[in-house]
C-alpha cells in the first residue's frame, strides 16, 4: 500500500494533463485530476476546437460567392451569430461529456474545483487535502493584455468565443496566431476588421516569404492591416469605442480584441512557496524529463512555455507517463514540430524558415512557386497559393517546408513525416505527384529560386 492517497495528483484537465493522468492510469497508477474551468482546456473549450469551427462559418461568405463561377446561384445568403455561438456551445458541451467519460473510463478520479498545492506530497482542493506522490502542474495559461488606459474596454479570447453579438467594426492588437486567425474569421463574417500590429511585420518567427504572402492575400480580401502601431489608450464613448493610437490617430470601433500573447498560469497555486522555480515570465522551470526544482513535482503543457500548441501538450504528458509509470527514459524530440495558422488563406509549415537555415547551413538552395489554385480558375478568386522548399545543400535534405493555401495544415501534416524521416529533396523529387492537386507541386519543384530574385518570389 502507497502511504499516499493517489500515485498521481494532476492540476488541470486541459490537453496536457487529461492525456497525462489517463495514460499513467492505463499504466496501473492510482491517478486523480483537478479541473476547476472546464474538461478539456484551453483547446476545447476556447481554443483550437471553437476555433477552427469559427473559421469554418467564415469561410462560407467566400464559398457562396465562388459557387456562382460553377453556374450555381445561391440565394441571398444571411449569416446569424447567435445560431453559430449555440451550436458551437452545443459541440463543446458533447466534447466535455467525452472527456469525463474518457477519464472515468481510464479510473482516474475527478476533483471538480480549484486545486493548489500545500507542500510537495499535498494539495488543497474544495477545501479537501489529498496526498500524492507526485504532482503535475499542467495547468496552461492565460491571455495577458498590456497595461494601458481603458484596458477593460478590451475582450481576449476567452470572451470572444460568447460575444452575445457580431460587431459591425472589430480593431484586433496583435501579430501571432490569435490574431491573424481572429482577423480572417470576423473579415469572412462581413465584420469591418481593423489589425494592428507593433512590429514592422506580423508573426514573427515564421519564414518572411510566408509573412509577406499572408500580409498581401489579408488585404486582398479587405483586412486594414497595419505595422508599427500600437493603441495608447481606449475610451468608451456612448456604444463604441475610441482608440487612441501612439502615433495620435485616433480610430472609432465596436470591438477591440487583445491577442497580444499568454502567460503561464503559475501564480497564486502554491508552487513557489512549495520550492517550485519559475522564471520571470512566470513559466513552471523543468528539466527533460519535466521535473521541476521539487523532486515530486512535474509540469508539462503551456504552463512551461516550450511551444504552447495541443499536440506538443498531449506529447509531453504521454512521455512523462511512460517516464514516471513505465519505466521508460525518454526526452521528447522537439524539432520539426508541424504547425498551422487558420489564417485565410491557412500557413503550414515545419521546419526552418529560410534565415534560420542560412544561419545553420553553409548553403541552402531554395524552391518556391506561388500559383491560383485550381478552384479559382473558374471562380475568378483573386487568392494565390504559395510553396517554399529550403534545402541544405550538402546532404540534400529538405529542412523547411511552408506553404500558405486553403487547408495548408492538411499537407503539412503529411510533410512533417517525410521531414520527420530526414528525407531529402531527392526522394521528394522521387515521389509521384497526386493529379490534381495543390500538394503536388512539392514533389515536382525542379527550378532553384536565384538567390537575388529569392526576395521576390512572395510579393
Ligand atoms: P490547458 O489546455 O490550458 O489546460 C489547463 C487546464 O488547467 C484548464 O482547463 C484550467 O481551467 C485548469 N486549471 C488551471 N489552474 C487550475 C487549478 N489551480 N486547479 C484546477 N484546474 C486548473 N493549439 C493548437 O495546437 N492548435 C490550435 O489550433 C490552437 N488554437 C488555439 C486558439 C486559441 C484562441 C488559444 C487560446 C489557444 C490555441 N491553441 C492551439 C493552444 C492550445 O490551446 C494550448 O497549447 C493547449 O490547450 C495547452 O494545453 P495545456 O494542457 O498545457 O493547458
Ligand atoms: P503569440 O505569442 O503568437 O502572439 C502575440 C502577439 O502579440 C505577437 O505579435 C506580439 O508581438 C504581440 N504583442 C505581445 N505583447 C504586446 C504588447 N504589449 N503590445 C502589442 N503587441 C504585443 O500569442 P497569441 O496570443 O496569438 O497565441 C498564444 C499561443 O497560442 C501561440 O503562440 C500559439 O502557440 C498558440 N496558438 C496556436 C494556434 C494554432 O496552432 N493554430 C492558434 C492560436 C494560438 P511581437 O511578435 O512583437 O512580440
Amino acid at each position: 500500500m502507497s502511504e499516499y492517497d493517489y500515485d498521481l495528483f494532476t492540476i488541470g484537465a486541459g490537453s496536457g494533463g487529461v492525456r497525462a493522468s489517463r495514460i499513467s492510469a492505463s499504466y496501473g497508477a492510482k491517478v486523480a485530476v483537478a479541473e476547476d474551468r472546464y474538461l478539456g482546456g484551453t483547446c476545447v473549450n476556447v481554443g483550437c476546437v471553437p476555433k477552427k469551427l469559427f473559421v469554418y462559418a467564415s469561410h462560407y461568405s467566400e464559398d457562396f460567392q465562388d459557387a456562382a463561377g460553377y453556374g450555381w446561384t445561391v440565394g441571398e445568403a444571411s449569416f446569424d451569430w447567435p445560431t453559430l455561438v449555440a451550436n458551437k456551445d452545443k459541440e463543446i458541451s458533447r466534447l466535455n461529456g467525452i472527456y469525463e467519460r474518457m477519464l472515468s473510463n481510464a479510473g482516474v478520479a475527478l476533483f471538480n474545483g480549484r486545486a493548489t498545492v500545500v507542500d510537495p506530497h499535498t494539495v488543497s482542493v474544495n477545501g479537501k487535502t489529498v496526498t500524492a506522490d507526485k504532482i503535475l502542474v499542467a495547468t496552461g495559461g492565460w491571455p495577458t493584455v498590456p497595461d494601458i488606459p481603458g484596458k477593460e474596454h478590451a475582450i481576449t479570447s476567452n470572451e470572444v468565443f460568447y460575444l452575445e453579438t457580431l460587431p459591425k467594426r472589430a480593431i484586433i492588437v496583435g501579430g501571432g496566431y490569435i490574431a491573424v486567425e481572429f482577423a480572417g474569421i470576423f473579415e469572412g463574417l462581413g465584420v469591418e476588421v481593423t489589425q494592428l500590429y507593433r512590429g514592422p511585420h506580423f508573426l514573427r518567427g515564421f519564414d518572411d516569404d510566408v509573412r509577406n504572402f499572408l500580409a498581401v492575400e489579408m488585404r486582398k480580401k479587405g483586412v486594414d492591416l497595419r505595422f508599427n502601431v500600437n493603441i495608447a489608450r481606449i475610451e468608451k464613448k456612448g456604444d463604441v469605442f475610441l482608440v487612441k493610437l501612439e502615433n495620435g490617430e485616433e480610430l472609432e470601433t465596436d470591438l477591440i480584441l487583445y491577442a497580444t500573447g499568454r502567460a503561464p498560469n503559475s501564480r497564486g497555486i502554491g508552487l513557489e512557496e512549495a520550492g517550485v522555480e519559475l522564471a520571470a515570465n512566470g513559466a513552471v522551470k523543468v528539466d527533460g524529463g519535466f521535473k521541476t526544482s521539487v523532486d515530486s513535482i512535474y509540469a508539462i503543457g503551456d504552463v512551461i512555455d516550450r511551444v504552447a500548441l495541443t499536440p506538443v501538450a498531449i506529447a509531453e504528458g504521454m512521455v512523462l507517463a511512460g517516464n514516471l509509470f513505465r519505466g521508460e527514459d525518454r526526452i521528447l524530440d522537439y524539432a520539426d514540430i508541424p504547425t498551422a495558422v487558420f489564417s485565410q488563406p491557412n500557413i503550414g509549415t515545419v521546419g526552418l524558415t529560410e534565415a534560420q537555415a542560412r544561419e545553420t547551413y553553409s548553403a541552402v538552395d531554395i524552391y518556391a512557386s506561388s500559383f491560383t489554385p485550381m478552384k479559382h480558375t473558374l471562380t475568378g478568386r483573386d487568392e494565390k497559393t504559395f510553396m517554399k522548399l529550403i534545402v541544405d545543400q550538402k546532404s540534400d535534405r529538405v529542412v523547411g517546408f511552408h506553404m500558405v493555401g486553403p487547408d495548408a495544415g492538411e499537407t503539412t501534416q503529411g510533410i512533417g513525416i517525410a521531414l520527420k524521416c530526414g528525407a531529402t529533396k531527392a526522394q521528394f523529387d522521387a515521389t509521384i505527384g497526386i493529379h490534381p492537386t495543390a500538394a503536388e507541386e512539392f514533389v515536382t519543384m525542379r527550378e532553384k529560386v536565384p538567390d537575388q530574385a529569392n526576395k521576390q518570389v512572395a510579393e
